[in-house]
């Protein structure tokens, strides 16, 4: 028997990626969705959360593709309601509404799952079972894209909650605090702000931990061309590279593993056997370096920033 589902905010990654990975899990069934303006062909649609809930009594979970900025109050409602609900990444704008959820769905008896897509990358599992019988000297993240074309006229990246260049610099953060086999916590950061914007463009991060010397980020939304998506380690085996967000890892240059995209069919696996156990699975440990490096980092303003 499958799970009646429910897509809450249906933008580019509503339809890039959960319709496709729904359509192809065995667990659950798309039955609705809540968006104020979008629809999908064939599906009961929704202008609110609240009147999807109320109508619709056989859904039992909803996944929230909104941004960060609107999810806690869904997200709210939904457990309120019974529900079980998964996140998409960042799990919230403040890490004090993540884990007011967190308690929340405890003690409602329903699944909170906060997903971490880039987790699901095919050689992720690969690159921390590597790591793990291994010295590593440096770690060097590297998370380059073009904001015109990865998010496009998306103005709430730009808006507070937002989180700028840390909207896709996260995703590095969430595959750095599963592949590591040791704690990190943020020492230094510079954060460059334009002008006209809320949030930041770019942003350099120092980590310190008790095994390596030095871990670094450079998260950029202003170059051009091939993204890069690269974490590079230096280890007692020699140089490792996780590249392409985490699909292909590569040792000394030889690639060890490489593979198809199923991040997303892979998070709804997740999604059905949190349900199917009566769990819940809340890491919020990416957004509390992104806290940090707002909290301690020093901030540069420079050029506005237009479309
Ligand atoms: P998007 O294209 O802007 O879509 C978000 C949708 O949420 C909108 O189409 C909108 O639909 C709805 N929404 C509700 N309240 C909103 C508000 N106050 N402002 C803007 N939209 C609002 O964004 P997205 O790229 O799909 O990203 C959504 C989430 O997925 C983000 O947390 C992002 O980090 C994550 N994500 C995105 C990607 C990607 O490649 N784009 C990849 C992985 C994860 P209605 O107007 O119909 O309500």
């Amino acid at each position: 028997m499958t799970t009646n589902i429910a897509l809450v905010g249906i933008g580019k990654i509503a339809r890039d990626q959960h319709i496709p990975a729904i359509g192809k899990s065995t667990g659950f069934t798309l039955s609705a969705t809540a968006s104020r303006s979008a629809r999908v062909e064939g599906i009961a649609s929704y202008t609110s959360l609240e009147q999807l809930l109320d109508a619709e009594r056989d859904v039992s979970a909803v996944s929230l593709c909104t941004p960060p900025q609107v999810r806690y109050t869904d997200a709210r409602c939904a457990i309120a309601a019974g529900r079980h609900v998964m996140l998409e990444k960042p799990p919230g704008a403040t890490l004090a509404e993540v884990r007011d959820l967190a308690a929340r769905a405890r003690s409602a008896g329903v699944t909170l799952f906060a997903s971490w897509h880039a987790r699901e990358a095919a050689a992720v599992d690969a690159a921390r079972a590597w790591l793990a019988d291994r010295t590593i000297h440096a770690v060097q993240i590297t998370w380059e894209e073009d904001v015109r074309v990865w998010h496009p006229g998306q103005d709430w990246i730009w808006a507070p909650g937002g989180l700028g260049v840390f909207d896709p610099g996260i995703n590095a953060l969430s595959v750095m605090t599963t592949i590591l086999p040791g704690a990190v916590h943020l020492a230094e950061a510079e954060l460059a702000f334009p002008a006209n914007r809320a949030t930041p463009i770019a942003a350099t991060l120092q980590f310190s931990s008790d095994f390596a010397a030095d871990i670094s980020a450079s998260f950029d939304w202003r170059r051009t061309g091939r993204p890069a998506w690269t974490i590079t380690l230096d280890t007692s085996d020699g140089e490792a590279v996780l590249s392409e967000g985490g699909a292909r890892f590569t040792v000394a240059g030889r690639d060890v593993i490489g593979g198809e995209d199923e991040e997303y069919q892979r998070l709804y696996a997740r999604f059905a056997d949190l349900i199917a156990t009566g769990s819940s699975d809340v890491d919020d440990s990416p957004l509390v370096h992104v806290a940090d490096a707002f909290m301690i980092g020093k901030r540069r303003t420079i050029d506005p920033f237009e479309w």
